[in-house]
């Protein structure tokens, strides 16, 4: 039977634990960004990457930099046992999770839809929205009250592409983002009454190497730029600001929220 003084002892532990967050495709771009500012802010981070061991490493080393216990767990985001594996795998190193960032994905080479190869389309929605799914589901479990956990936070990441629709670029892109924007309303409801908030981020044309090795398409960002009221591209940390801001307590009201950081594009 504990003592008193070492049942406060135990109840402090429990107070100043470092909130954990798991961000999917964190070893580059828009989810390496989210990883670092997090490990600024105060959280201890799991990053998930497919091939990218070195970006991966890079983006620990800075998050430990902040004072942040980071690790990374490798793993195809559209496996639904890979996402099983990395939530375990995060979990044993770090200790439960209590947000969610849901945020691997690709577009496909871009083209008008009837010149698209079969392979280019199943693999994007593979990975946008089956993959997302499975990790919306591992979320779901682990962050549930009703199951003993904690509540917590899911930011799913989204596009201004699924109100765009991208055509001649890639339309089933924008339709894999439209998936996302009704798991986000979906889960948002479902677990409401859950402690878990569900919420999305839509970024617009943001710095990344998503344009040119994803879509292959060099010079995308410079020949839209006109196009975005704001006339510049979006830096990642301007979405992750966004994503850490859900994540945050001073969103405790906002769930089912889609929240676009596009320059005005969309
Ligand atoms: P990015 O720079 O290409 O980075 C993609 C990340 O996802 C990498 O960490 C990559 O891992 C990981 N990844 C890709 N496929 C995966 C898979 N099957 N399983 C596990 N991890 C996988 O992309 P980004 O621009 O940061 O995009 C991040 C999210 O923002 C995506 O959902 C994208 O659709 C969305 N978004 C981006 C923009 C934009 O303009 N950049 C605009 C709107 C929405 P490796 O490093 O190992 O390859």
């Amino acid at each position: 039977k504990l003592g008193r003084s070492n049942m406060r002892e135990g109840f402090d532990a429990m107070q100043s634990r470092r909130p954990v967050v798991l961000i999917t495709g964190g070893s580059r771009g828009i989810g390496a960004s989210v990883a670092q500012l997090a490990a600024a802010r105060g959280y201890d981070v799991a990053i998930t990457y497919r091939s990218e061991r070195g970006a991966a490493e890079r983006v620990l080393e800075a998050c430990r930099a902040s004072g942040a216990a980071a690790l990374a767990c490798q793993g195809d985001v559209a496996v639904e046992a890979d996402v099983v594996r990395m939530f375990d795998e995060a979990e044993a190193g770090l200790g439960p999770l209590s947000h969610v960032v849901n945020n691997a994905g690709v577009t496909g080479r871009s083209s008008p839809l009837a010149e698209a190869a079969a392979e280019t389309i199943r693999t994007c929605i593979d990975i946008n929205v089956l993959g997302a799914i499975w990790v919306a589901r591992e979320a779901a479990r682990r962050l549930s009250r009703k199951r003993g956990a904690a509540g917590g936070t899911i930011v799913n990441i989204s596009s201004v592409a699924a109100s765009l629709g991208s055509p001649n670029e890639y339309v089933w892109y924008a339709a894999s983002k439209g998936a996302i924007d009704s798991l986000t309303i979906g889960m948002a409801r479902e677990l409401a009454g859950d402690g878990i908030r569900v919420n999305a981020v839509s970024p617009g044309m943001t710095k990344t190497d998503i344009h040119e090795r994803s879509s292959g398409d060099v010079g995308r960002m410079e020949r839209l730029r006109p196009f975005i009221p704001m006339n510049r591209i979006g830096e990642p940390e301007e979405i992750a600001e966004v994503v850490l801001f859900l994540m945050a307590d001073g969103a405790s009201y906002i769930t089912g929220a889609n929240l676009p950081v596009s320059g005005g594009r969309g």
